[in-house]
C-alpha cells in the first residue's frame, strides 16, 4: 500500500510540525554564558529596542519596518527580549512572530473607527489604575511596562509611555477602593505586566489584596511566561503559592511561542497549583488560520494551559493591517468545536467598542426555536431536534394513572 500525498496529509504534517517543542536558540547571543542567558534581568537589559540593534539581528528589514521602527518611540516603544526575538524566522518576511513584534509604518494609518482607548477603560475608572466595569470584579493596572511590546496592544495608550499618558499607579488608592467596595470579589492584575515586579514588591501587593476579606479570587494576566520564561523561577512559584486561589492568564498567539523553555516555565506554575488559562488575539497572518489555531490550542493543553478567550482584535489606533474579520473568526471557531478536545476550545469574544465589555460570539448552532422544539445542527452539519413544551416542562410526561407494566 502506498499513500498519495494529498491536502489532508499535508495539513496533518503541518499540524505536527507546528506542535513540536523547540528551544528558542541563541542567535547572535551564542557566546553569552548559560547563567546570563537564563537570568531574567539579563534578558530585560538586553532587549532589542533600537533600529540599529534590530538590523543586526534581522538584516532583511522591509522599508515599512524600518520606517516603523524609526517612529515606534512616538507611538508604542519597541522592545523584544532576546528569547522572543530568536523565534523570528529572519528569512520569512511574513513570520507570525515578526508580524506581532516589529513596528510597521502601517501603524500610522488610523481607520475612522479606531480609537486610543477602544474598550472605554478610562471611562470606567473610579480611581487611576483601576477599571471597574463588571459588578463583581476589577482590573488592577500594576505598571505601564511589559517585557516586550505587542504592536496591536489594546492598552498602547499607556503601556511603554510613548504617548506621554504618564500612567502613575497609586497602589494605596487602588487598594483602598477595593477595600471599601465589598462587591469586588475578583481582582485581575494586569497592565503592563505584573510579573515584571520583583518578588518582594509582588508579594507585598498580593499580601495587601489578600488582607481584604471580600477578595475571593486573584488572577494575574501576563505575557511574561512567553516573552521571558526565565522570570518563572522556582522562587516566584513558591511565593505565588501562598496566595491561592490564584490563577494566571497567559497570552500566546502562535504555537511557535510555546518553546521548551516556555513549557518548562508553565510547568513550574502548574506544579505550584496555579490554574493556567490563555487569551489569544485573532491576528491577520499570525493565527487567522484553522490549522494554526488548532495547533496553538492543542499545544497549550500539552502545557496544562486551558485556552480561555480568543479576542477579536480591538479597534486600537493603527491596527488595520493586523485585523481579520469576525466572519473569519467564526469560520475558525467552526473548525474547532467538535473537531478537537472541548477543553481546547476558547470562547470567541468581542470587547464591545466604547466600553460594553466582552461579548461572546459563536457560530450559529440553533437553526430555529419554535414553540415545541429547538432545531439544532452539529459540528458536521447534521440536523437534530430537541422537543420541548412551550412552558418549558418536558413533553409528554408519563401520566400518573398508567401503571408500570408487569415484568414476566
Ligand atoms: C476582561 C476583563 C475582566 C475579566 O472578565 P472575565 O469575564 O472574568 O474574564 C474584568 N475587568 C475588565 C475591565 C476586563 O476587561
Ligand atoms: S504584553 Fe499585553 S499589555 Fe503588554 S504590550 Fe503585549 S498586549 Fe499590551
Amino acid at each position: 500500500m502506498f499513500l498519495t500525498p494529498n491536502r489532508e496529509n499535508h495539513k496533518e504534517r503541518l499540524l505536527k510540525s507546528l506542535k513540536s517543542f523547540r528551544p528558542s536558540g541563541r542567535g547572535l547571543w551564542h557566546d553569552i554564558s548559560e547563567k546570563d542567558w537564563n537570568n531574567w534581568r539579563w534578558q530585560l537589559k538586553n532587549r532589542v529596542s533600537s533600529l540599529e540593534q534590530l538590523q543586526q539581528h534581522i538584516p532583511n528589514l522591509s522599508q515599512k519596518e524600518i520606517d516603523g521602527a524609526r517612529l515606534a518611540d512616538t507611538k508604542l516603544a519597541m522592545a523584544i527580549t532576546p528569547h522572543f526575538l530568536n523565534l523570528i524566522d529572519a528569512e520569512d518576511l511574513e513570520c507570525p512572530i515578526r508580524r506581532q513584534m516589529l513596528p510597521n509604518i502601517d501603524e500610522t494609518y488610523t481607520a475612522p473607527w479606531e480609537l486610543g482607548d477602544p474598550c472605554g477603560e478610562d471611562g470606567h475608572s473610579p480611581v487611576p489604575g483601576l477599571v471597574h466595569r463588571y459588578p463583581d470584579r476589577v482590573l488592577f493596572l500594576v505598571t505601564d511596562r511589559c517585557a516586550a511590546y505587542c504592536r496591536y496592544c489594546t492598552r498602547s495608550r499607556l503601556v511603554s509611555n510613548a504617548l506621554g499618558y504618564d500612567f502613575r499607579p497609586n497602589y494605596k488608592e487602588q487598594i483602598e477602593y477595593i477595600r471599601r467596595t465589598p462587591a469586588v470579589r475578583d481582582v485581575l492584575l494586569s497592565g503592563g505586566d505584573a510579573l515584571l515586579l520583583n518578588d518582594t514588591k509582588l508579594r507585598h501587593l498580593l499580601t495587601e489584596l489578600r488582607s481584604i476579606p471580600h477578595v475571593e479570587f486573584i488572577r494575574i494576566g501576563s505575557r511574561i511566561p512567553l516573552f521571558l520564561p526565565q522570570r518563572i523561577t522556582p522562587e516566584l512559584c513558591t511565593m505565588l503559592k501562598e496566595f491561592h486561589p490564584l490563577f494566571i492568564s497567559v497570552h500566546a498567539n502562535h504555537p511557535r511561542e510555546l518553546t521548551t523553555e516556555v513549557r518548562d516555565g508553565l510547568s513550574r506554575l502548574a506544579d505550584a497549583g496555579i490554574p493556567l488559562g490563555n487569551q489569544s488575539v485573532l491576528l491577520k497572518g499570525v493565527n487567522d488560520d484553522p490549522t494554526v489555531m488548532k495547533a496553538l490550542i492543542q499545544k497549550l493543553l500539552m502545557c496544562r494551559v486551558r485556552p480561555l478567550y480568543l479576542y477579536q482584535c480591538d479597534l486600537i489606533n493603527g491596527s488595520s493591517h493586523l485585523r481579520t474579520s469576525v466572519r473569519r473568526g467564526l469560520e475558525i471557531m467552526e473548525q474547532l468545536r467538535g473537531h478537537t478536545t472541548g477543553y481546547a476550545v476558547p470562547q470567541y469574544v468581542i470587547d464591545a467598542p466604547g466600553g460594553g465589555g466582552k461579548v461572546p460570539v459563536a457560530p450559529n448552532y440553533v437553526l430555529s426555536h419554535n414553540a415545541d422544539r429547538v432545531v439544532i445542527r452539529n459540528f458536521e452539519g447534521k440536523v437534530f431536534e430537541y422537543p420541548e413544551a412551550p412552558d418549558g416542562t418536558p413533553l409528554h410526561p408519563r401520566p400518573a394513572y398508567i401503571e408500570e407494566p408487569e415484568l414476566v
